[in-house]
């Protein structure tokens, strides 16, 4: 079905560098396909590091301007690219389901979500206050000021093709950094939607540039800005290997880190909790997406004296999702972004059932009616899951459910905290100090206490562990952007 857009301009298929649509400089393409048919429906450049080297070099050259204008300025102008978003929500959305396969109305809740963190970030500009220290000796005024850190790349993955290059974008430029932008290679042309309304609010030449390339080529465009000691600052969401691999190549010239990385997140049901909100919040926050989420619990921990209860209860709501493309408006759950991404999900069950887990719903791949592709899979649950199991240790990133049955608190926090990652965590209880000791016994850096929807633009979101460092949104998202500086001016007696 071909893509019909209200304004089929929002339909990018070139890089923006310095305010201008441009092919690769050598002239390389790559297509862009349908997750759910497999059809290729765009093609975008293939670029490298000459592209890379223009985008940084506008970005520089941009760089001293925007850094001038006043905060109200710079947040009239995120204000205005916000409205626009908003005006083109319809859009982004049908290119957001087109090129990662989410279902339409949970790719419209992506804009709206990506949008809030654009719009908070447009308040915050205004409000990067400084602070006065009270002087040690008479004659001084020590005070502290918070400058941009300079050029900002920004390096995003497929599974929020909206809100993970928002929310990058939003408070660089709030803070008067310019970006060079790397979307993933499966969804580029949501990105470049967002940029094309970006310079529609007016958003000057050279302060937002983003190139497009193929994960071969990734590495080339990414290591021209490592290796650009005008670049000051990565910020990147994606795996831990990757994030790993930009720690070590920024050291050269010792770049500011974001590193929103993998989680493995667990849930916990307690034997006082409610279980039909439990069921709910693990509903809601493990099918989003297709369970293609960082913050996705990847092991649910049920205590013995409810485990039952809560199988029953969980297997009767997952066998009932709807599988289906974007195209079908009954989907709730779309295909998995990739053939890749399947086979990781069937070796992890293939694994569980191999080492004594039993197979309560799902566990097949689907065909549905109205998609050619072959990257469907049943919502699915295993129960019986211990340690030694592959997903107890590995991000399925699927929609997979492992039951762990436990026996005692302090037992669950120890397998809880067993794990590298520290995104996400989830628990259902309802005694209070349980409560306590537990939130503050989760080595991660979000914990949800009987909720299951986490994400808030008025709230730090990021990692502890092998899960990365820095927070976004937030008034603490601002932070990350920034440098601090402190002035102390003498002869003052
Ligand atoms: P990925 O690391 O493969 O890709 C992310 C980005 O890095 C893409 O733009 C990709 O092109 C780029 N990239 C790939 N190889 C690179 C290299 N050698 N050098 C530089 N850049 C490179 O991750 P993915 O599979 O696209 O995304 C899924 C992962 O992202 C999961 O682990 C998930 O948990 C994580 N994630 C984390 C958060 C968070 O906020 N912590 C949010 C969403 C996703």
């Amino acid at each position: 079905m071909p893509l019909q857009l209200t304004r089929p301009e929002l339909m990018c298929s070139e890089n923006f560098i310095d305010g201008q649509w441009r092919a690769a400089v050598a002239g390389a393409r790559y297509d862009v396909s349908d997750p759910a048919s497999g059809a290729v429906f765009a093609s975008v450049p293939d670029s490298g590091a000459a592209d890379a080297a223009d985008a940084a070099n506008a970005a520089a050259a941009a760089f001293g301007p925007w850094r001038d204008r006043s905060a109200r300025e710079r947040a009239q102008l995120i204000k205005r690219w916000h409205a626009l978003i908003l005006a083109n929500a319809d859009d982004l959305a049908r290119l957001i389901s087109r090129e990662q396969g989410k279902p339409l109305a949970e790719a419209r809740g992506e804009v709206l979500y990506g949008a809030s963190y654009v719009e908070w970030f447009a308040e915050e500009a205004v409000r990067t206050y400084g602070d006065m220290i009270p002087e040690p000796v008479r004659g001084k005024k020590l005070m502290v000021v918070k400058e941009p850190v300079g050029v900002v790349a920004a390096i995003t993955p497929w599974n929020f093709p909206l809100a993970m290059i928002a929310r990058k974008i939003a408070p660089a430029l709030a803070a008067g950094c310019t970006v060079v932008a790397k979307p993933a290679e499966d969804t580029p042309l949501t990105a470049l939607a967002l940029v094309r309304l970006a310079d529609d609010a007016g958003i000057p030449a050279g302060v937002i540039n983003l190139v497009t390339a193929s994960r071969a080529q990734t590495p080339q465009v990414v290591g021209a800005w490592l290796a650009d000691a005008r670049v000051r600052k990565i910020t990147f969401t994606g795996s831990t290997a990757v994030g790993k691999s930009l720690a070590r190549d920024s050291a050269a010239t010792l770049k500011k880190l974001s590193l929103e990385l993998g989680g493995n997140a667990p849930f916990i049901v307690f034997d006082d909790a409610d279980l039909d909100a439990a069921v709910d919040g693990l509903m809601v926050s493990k099918f989003r997406n297709g369970g293609q989420t960082c913050v996705s619990p990847n092991r649910v921990y049920v205590q013995r004296a409810v485990y039952d209860a809560f199988a029953a209860k969980l297997v009767a709501r997952v066998a009932a999702l709807k599988v289906g493309p974007a195209s079908d408006p009954a989907s709730q759950i779309g295909p998995m972004i990739n053939r890749r991404a399947l086979d990781k999900i069937v070796e992890h069950i293939a694994d569980a059932l191999d080492r004594g887990g039993a197979l309560l719903t799902g566990g097949e791949r689907l065909h549905p009616a109205g998609a050619a592709g072959d990257t469907f899979f049943a919502p699915t649950i295993v129960g019986n899951a211990h340690h030694a199991m592959q997903l107890a240790h590995e991000e399925t990133f699927g929609p997979v459910v492992a039951l762990f049955p436990f026996d005692d608190e302090a037992q669950v926090i120890a397998l809880a905290n067993d794990t590298p990652f520290g995104l996400a965590a989830y628990f259902y209880a309802r005694d209070i100090a349980r409560v306590w000791r537990v939130a503050d016994r989760l080595e991660t850096g979000i914990v949800g206490i009987n909720e299951g929807a986490l994400a808030a633009e008025v709230a730090p979101f990021g990692g502890v562990k092998e899960s990365g460092y820095g927070r976004e949104g937030s008034r603490y998202g601002l932070d990350d952007y920034m440098h601090t500086k402190y002035l102390c001016m003498g002869g003052l007696t």
